[in-house]
């Protein structure tokens, strides 16, 4: 990043500059005045009145705010004038005080490696993995990878094998990029994590209008992405893949895809990834009679949009985070709206969930230097790793059906008084929204006006389960609540991971064989023993559900992967495969983990956990330590087979 240059296009237009210095955040300006600077004065003065990421997490004077926002135009413009760069990084006492000053919070040593990442400072990702020596031209040719999906993680992964050049093709079943975030556009569709932290950090957005985007603004996001790093051209559109074989005698993946058409291919590949996500296939429930159903009925990951909801009796199956979002959204506009809960999710309320970003605050992102990456860094901070410890099992507590310890006892309270208060007179609704298990769980939502949507007239909640489904109504409790349209929140086939596709690795063992369908094992989330050359983004064991954002998790593999393609393709393999042993020891460790965590609650049911209780979906790992897990990659945990990489060229 040429920081003189930024400095230069922020004080070209001083009335905007003023404009947007006094919109955006004071904490962030604080930051890039003291990194302009080198000033610490007005950053101990303003250290005690930060409590957290969040803006609203400070009470910074207002006679002290306007010194800090008079203080970056004059940096600015002093800079400007200096005509001098700008160091990326202040000396390291001055920056650990920044660090922790930004957050309200110390921030541990361990931190520091991540958040460099995180913030990309000096706009190079440091995450990217370079080849050792020169390139390696010569066992590239001919060499090409195929990677499964183009969603979020499949673009990542393809902006970084381009970036190393090394060849590769994406195939995606759809017609455009965008994965989930194509496919779900149920009204109200959106993001629960911020999405100047949901979204890649070499790729900062200075464009989001809300803190947490809608589906569009994300779709849109992706799109740029994929146009801006050239990779259109490597995706092929509208094909699926069925089925993949490892070829063991000539080292490569043959894989077998089918397009819109109907017509079939084979291709052959060095190195398969799969990319496919984890809530991509639809849990239609087995409700007796569904198919009887005369009208419209949908999942909200296929929804219909050109079934008008409009004064019609609509019944939603689901209360997870699809219907959460898709109730308060359409029931405002349907005659009536009969909800059908199998068991209450906790939600929690975030103050600037429904909140626009100011336009200073996106032209400070855009112009000033460094604000964009304080304030991921904050962000970071604000939704990673804070929950984490609270969600551990406190073995001498003493209420372990409903809370874990006394600080998730302290959150259940928290949450039962908001949800009693928005509520009001409707008491009647109470022991039918507050769950008998432990926040977190099952996914903790964002609340979206959820409880005051339960209050309306036309709406209505039925708990227990839905009996059947007759050609005009759902019936629940030996009740018929006349419909015209059902509409399914129920879910994903999550835990039947990388269905429907069949994925044989030596031997011609499928991976269905070795997981079953519920049973999902990798190491790191990302390689299998007996599949060589295969890896995976959002694999076993990395949904991220205590904070952080599932793009921060696919940057770590993403980087992880490209750590092992460097392995192999430097030293001259023609396969790697990671040891039972290290796999072993891994996913150990990762059920031991799990044991003491809120998911494998005995009284709670989810996504995430497997028919026998197993939590198969969810890292137990803090961030910052599954970050250091695949910041490395340790080569004695593979076998690698010697040959010539490139045999898939034909
Ligand atoms: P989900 O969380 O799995 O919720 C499915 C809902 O359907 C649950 O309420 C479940 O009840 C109910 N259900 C399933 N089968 C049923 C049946 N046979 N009869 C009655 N009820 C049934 O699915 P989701 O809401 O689509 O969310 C899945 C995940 O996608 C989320 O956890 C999240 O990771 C992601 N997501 C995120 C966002 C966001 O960021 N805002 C939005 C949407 C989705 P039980 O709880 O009793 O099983």
């Amino acid at each position: 990043m040429d920081t003189l240059k930024q400095v230069r296009g922020a004080v070209a237009d001083q009335a905007a500059l003023r404009a947007a210095v006094a919109e955006a955040d004071v904490v962030p300006l604080l930051m890039t005045l003291t990194q302009l600077t080198g000033r610490r004065d007005l950053l101990e003065r303003a250290r005690p009145h930060i409590r957290g990421g969040w803006n609203y997490m400070q009470d910074i004077p207002a006679d002290l705010q306007a010194e800090i926002r008079a203080g970056v135009i004059g940096a600015l413009n002093d800079a400007a004038a200096a005509g001098k760069p700008i160091p990326v990084e202040p000396p390291g006492d001055l920056f650990e005080r920044m660090m922790e000053t930004a957050v309200g919070q110390k921030v541990p040593e361990i931190y520091r490696d991540v958040l460099m990442e995180e913030a990309c400072f000096d706009g190079v990702d440091r995450r990217t993995v370079t080849w050792r020596g020169a390139a390696p031209t010569e066992r590239l040719r001919g060499f090409k990878a195929v990677v499964i999906g183009a969603g979020f993680s499949g673009i990542a992964m393809a902006i970084k094998l381009q970036e190393a050049g090394i060849p590769y093709v994406i195939i995606e079943k759809n017609a455009e990029a965008g994965g989930t975030w194509l496919e779900n556009i149920y009204p109200g569709c959106g993001v629960d994590t911020p999405c100047h932290f949901f979204s890649y950090a070499f790729e900062p957005n200075s464009e989001w209008t809300t803190y947490f985007a809608k589906q569009g603004e994300i779709l849109a996001y992706i799109l740029k992405c994929v146009d801006r790093y050239g990779i259109r051209e490597h995706i092929r559109f509208g094909e699926e893949v069925e089925r993949a074989q490892y070829d063991e005698a000539e080292a490569v993946w043959r894989i077998e895809t089918r397009k819109a058409d109907g017509t079939r291919e084979t291709l052959a590949a060095d190195v398969l990834i799969t990319a496919v996500g984890a809530l991509n296939r639809p849990q239609i429930p087995a409700i007796p009679g569904l198919d009887s159903f005369k009208g419209p009925k949908f999942h909200t990951a296929q929804w219909d949009k050109g079934v008008d909801l409009t004064g019609k009796r609509v019944a939603m199956i689901g209360t997870g985070a699809s219907g959460m979002q898709t109730g308060p959204s359409i029931a405002p506009i349907v005659e009536r709206l009969t909800i059908f809960q199998r068991s209450p999710h906790w939600a929690i309320r975030h103050p600037l969930y429904h909140s626009e970003v100011p336009e200073g605050v996106r032209w400070a992102i855009r112009h000033i230097p460094f604000y964009s990456s304080w304030f991921r860094f904050q962000l970071f901070w604000a939704a990673s790793d804070g929950f984490h410890g609270t969600l551990q099992v406190d073995p001498e507590w003493q209420h372990p059906d409903r809370s874990l310890n006394a600080a998730n006892e302290q959150m259940r309270k928290d949450l039962i008084a908001f949800i009693t208060a928005e509520l009001g007179d409707r008491t009647d609704l109470l022991e039918k929204v507050i769950p008998d298990y432990p926040p977190f769980g099952k996914r903790m939502l964002r609340e979206n006006f959820w409880f005051k949507m339960l209050r309306r007239e036309n709406v209505e909640l039925v708990t227990g389960g839905v009996e059947r489904v007759e050609s005009d109504a759902v019936v629940a409790n030996g009740v018929r609540y006349p419909a015209d349209v059902i509409v399914l929140a129920t879910g994903f086939q999550a835990a039947r991971m990388l269905w429907p596709m069949d994925i044989r690795g030596r031997g011609g063992v499928s991976l269905r064989d070795l997981w079953g369908d519920d049973d999902p094992r990798a190491h790191l989330g990302v390689t299998v023993p007996g599949f060589p050359n295969l890896f995976m983004v959002y694999g076993p064991n990395t949904n991220l559900a205590h904070g952080g954002s599932a793009i921060f998790h696919s940057e770590c593999q993403v980087r992880y992967i490209m750590l092992a393609l460097r392995e192999l393709i430097e030293s001259g393999s023609r396969s790697m495969e990671v040891r039972e042993a290290p796999y072993l020891a891994y996913n150990e460790r990762v059920d031991e983990a799990h044991r003491r965590m809120v998911w494998a609650h005995p009284g709670v049911g989810n996504w995430y956990k497997n028919a026998r209780g197993r939590v198969v979906m969810n890292s137990p790992w803090r961030l910052v330590d599954y970050r250091n897990m695949t910041a490395e990659l340790a080569p004695e945990e593979f076998v690698f087979e010697p040959g010539r990489v490139a045999q898939a060229a034909e």
